[in-house]
């Protein structure tokens, strides 16, 4: 299933937040959306997730999410959202517990997506005996126990420190290249958005407007070590980004 996003704008009342937004997300591609903090890429999500509506335009679903899909477009957040007077294993059954499947075949997914997030040894553990990295690999569990079309990733390694945030990048790599996801990954974090991106969308301040589209072709799981075009890149994106940054600033003292 590929998204396409078609013309959406927003407002909040009087404040513009998205402008004239065009994007596609196809099948297998991580598209990484970065952009100032207050820019609208939280919003963004949102309406791509039809958490909420934009005041115009539209997200249009092409073809159908694969025929065992539970539930097409899924959140990871930020701060997990895990429940901790439940298991690892609780955590991830609460995806599951709307949809009606055997007690065999729940069983089945929370063992494959404990499996493939390297969190088998840990059914039983509870919250507060995991580390951050590890929370966030339940979180990822729970989000694919539904098999969704389109991750919807809003800053999903932010609350982590510098080192498990590597690590986990790692982890969603070798996912990635194994499973062939879709995601739409909310990051300010511009060696994140170089590592994991198929392609990079970078917003304006507000009104967020699309600044400019970058697509790397390298493979994922070759974008390890030294690498002087990602370096490039990266330094292409920081200068517009860093221009966006400082206008609004400006913007904030013109405005007082
Ligand atoms: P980002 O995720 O890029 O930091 P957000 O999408 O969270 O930006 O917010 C964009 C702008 O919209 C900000 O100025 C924010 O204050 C405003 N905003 C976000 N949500 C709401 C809301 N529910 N009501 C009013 N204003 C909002
Ligand atoms: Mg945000």
């Amino acid at each position: 299933m590929d998204l396409s996003l078609r013309h959406i704008t927003h407002r909040y009342d009087e404040v513009e937040v998205l402008r004239d937004i065009n994007l596609e997300i196809k099948q297998g591609q991580i598209v990484c959306i970065i952009g100032p903090s207050g820019c609208g890429k939280s919003t963004l999500l949102r309406m791509i997730g039809g958490l909420e509506r934009p005041t115009s335009g539209e997200v249009l679903q092409i073809g159908e999410p694969p025929a065992d899909c539970l539930n097409p477009l899924t959140y990871i957040f930020q701060d997990f959202a895990l429940l901790p007077w439940r298991t690892v294993e609780g955590n991830v059954s609460l995806a599951l517990e709307d949809h009606a499947l055997s007690a065999t075949m729940r069983e089945e997914i929370i063992a494959d997506v404990l499996a493939r997030t390297k969190l088998a040894d840990f059914r039983t553990a509870y919250p507060r005996q995991l580390s951050g990295g590890m929370k966030q690999r339940v979180a990822i569990a729970r989000a694919l126990s539904v098999r969704p079309a389109v991750l919807l990733m809003d800053e999903p390694l932010s609350a982590l420190d510098s080192q498990t945030r590597e690590l986990l990048m790692d982890d969603l790599v070798d996912l990635w290249e194994k499973e062939n996801y879709t995601a739409a990954y909310v990051t300010h974090n511009l060696a994140e958005a170089v590592r994991l991106g198929h392609k990079i969308v970078v917003l304006s301040r507000r009104p967020g407007e699309i600044r400019d589209i970058v697509e790397i072709d390298m493979p994922l799981s070759a974008r390890t070590g030294e690498n002087s075009e990602l370096e490039s890149i990266q330094k292409r994106l920081w200068t517009l980004m860093r221009d966006e940054a400082r206008a609004a600033d400006r913007e904030l003292l013109d405005a007082r």
